[in-house]
């Protein structure tokens, strides 16, 4: 079943208590700070109603309509029916967001792989993950993402530091499982539920066993908080942030102070081991829409240095269209990972298709570690003019015919094309919210550390082992495997 946008917004009015600006939000969907990413959102849903799009957007099943965003992918097409879903939603948004959903509801899928780990724990464990796979494409739900605690000082042994520094099973009951603690999340605040599992970490050490839990947690529950960092959206005019005041994606400080799971909720709890396999797989699906969304970053930044290359005539200049060579490489690399992640794809132990894992995760370094480089690369082309560029209130005020005369370039450019482009490549690649998203991408889908992990995991080394085992002629004895993931 798809949702209206509607529909989501009256599902986020269930009484969650959310914080943000050191106040409580009575209506999420109409607070100013939420109310653009919440459109968003609801725009992704509408999209999938409207008759030019509910083909690209939708597949049927059991007589029913259901959002390709939530499909199991078992063929290569279903990968690239949601490539070309997130290409419709970004063009009509018309910039980018990432966490929608889509991108974070394939670490369920990475979960059902290791169902017989989960039914060797409770079978019932292993029936909960299959029946929210189920419920959240049946609901169209927005489901998101919860890994990081505050963690607190790791340098103390687990028993010595204040256990609600990670969260932890307090209680069990008939009910279900109580939980305490805190988790790092973008989109609590608007989202419709989490699954929520341990930190990034080796979950080798039993004695962290009352955090190795994994769940889903509604978000209107009682005793979930949501603190919200300080927005973006609301900071000065949409003219100044085109970005930032349509594409701010909240995050929050979600604490849950004695929250009942419910037992048809939980997947598994005082389990180190299937900490380890949450760990070690999370990302095997959503690491695809995550590098995707850096293709569209890139992009944007391609056309904003273009754009000024061409309104001031550098476009003819060698050494300018090297730098703009520099940008495309990055966007192609990213996009050659993703084709070839799909053309490569392989089966996953529950039948699913998973994108190749080794390429995939070769990609999300490539797009992550590279974009520090590639923003500085834009904003150099872009030239200083981003960061000194006066506000528009200045151009509509009393010295505006100054601006006008100086930031007219030719008959074709005008002076407020040349302040839209800047404002907008400012809040690409200048201001604070720009900083935010880089920052998201380095961290939101662990950090660079565990990227690095992932391909070293996902890698066959057997073939550079056999090569050079042949090649400089080495002894027959040496036959030693290493470990793949695949
Ligand atoms: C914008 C943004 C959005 C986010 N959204 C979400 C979300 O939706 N859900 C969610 O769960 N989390 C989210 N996060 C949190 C994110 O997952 C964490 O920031 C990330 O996992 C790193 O954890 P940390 O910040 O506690 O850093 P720390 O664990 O304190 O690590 C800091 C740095 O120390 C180094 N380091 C630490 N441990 C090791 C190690 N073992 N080996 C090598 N180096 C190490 C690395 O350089 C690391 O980056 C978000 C973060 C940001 C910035």
């Amino acid at each position: 079943m798809i949702r209206t946008g509607n529909q989501y917004r009256e599902g986020i009015q269930d009484g969650r208590e959310v914080w943000i600006d050191g106040e409580r939000v009575k209506d999420v969907a109409s607070h100013p700070a939420f109310k653009p990413i919440v459109d968003v959102k609801a725009r992704m849903y509408d999209l999938a109603h409207e008759p030019a799009h509910q083909e690209a957007l939708t597949y049927e099943e059991g007589g029913e309509r259901n959002s390709v965003f939530q499909q199991p992918p078992t063929t290569q097409e279903h990968w690239h029916r949601k490539w070309a879903s997130i290409d419709l939603l970004m063009k009509d948004i018309g910039g980018v967001a990432t966490r929608l959903g889509d991108e974070t509801v394939g670490e369920m899928w990475s979960l059902q792989d290791g169902r017989d780990l989960l039914a060797q724990i409770d079978p019932r464990f292993a029936a909960n993950i299959d029946n929210h796979i189920r419920r959240v494409k049946d609901l169209d739900l927005f489901h998101v993402s919860a890994n990081t605690d505050p963690k607190g000082d790791r340098s103390r042994p687990v028993e010595e530091r204040d256990p609600d520094m990670m969260i932890r099973v307090v209680k069990e009951t008939d009910a279900g499982i109580v939980v305490r603690g805190a988790k790092f999340e973008t989109a609590s605040a608007y989202a419709d539920q989490a699954y929520l599992k341990p930190t990034v970490g080796a979950w080798t050490n039993e004695k962290e066993s009352i955090h190795a839990v994994g769940c889903i947690v509604k978000m209107g529950t009682p005793g979930v908080k949501h603190i919200c960092r300080m927005p973006f959206a609301t900071r000065g005019r949409p003219e100044d942030s085109p970005l930032a005041s349509r594409f701010d994606e909240v995050e929050a400080l979600m604490v849950l102070d004695d929250v009942l799971i419910p037992w048809e909720d939980v997947f598994f709890y005082r389990h180190t081991v299937a900490a380890q396999q949450v760990r070690a797989t999370l990302h095997r699906y959503s690491a695809f829409p995550y590098v995707l969304r850096v293709l569209f970053t890139a992009d944007m930044m391609i056309g904003a240095a273009m754009w000024n290359a061409r309104q001031t005539g550098l476009e003819k200049l060698q050494a300018v269209q090297e730098k703009l060579a520099e940008l495309v490489c990055y966007r192609e690399g990213i996009r050659a990972h993703l084709v070839a992640s799909i053309a490569l794809a392989e089966k996953s132990p529950a039948g699913l298709l998973m994108p190749n894992q080794s390429i995939l995760y070769a990609g999300r370094v490539l797009a992550c570690s590279q974009l520090p480089v590639m923003m500085h690369a834009a904003r150099e082309l872009i030239g200083g003019q981003i960061c000194v560029t006066p506000d528009v209130a200045q151009f509509q005020g009393g010295a505006g015919s100054w601006l006008e005369k100086f930031y007219t370039l030719n008959k074709e450019w005008d002076a407020e094309d040349r302040r839209k482009l800047l404002a907008f490549a400012r809040d690409l690649l200048n201001s604070d919210y720009a900083g935010h998203r880089l920052a998201f991408v380095q961290f939101a889908q662990a950090p660079h550390f565990n990227h690095l992990a992932a391909v070293y995991k996902s890698f066959d080394f057997e073939g550079p082992l056999d090569f050079v085992r042949n090649s400089a002629g080495l002894s027959d004895r040496i036959l030693g495997k290493t470990e793949s993931t695949h």
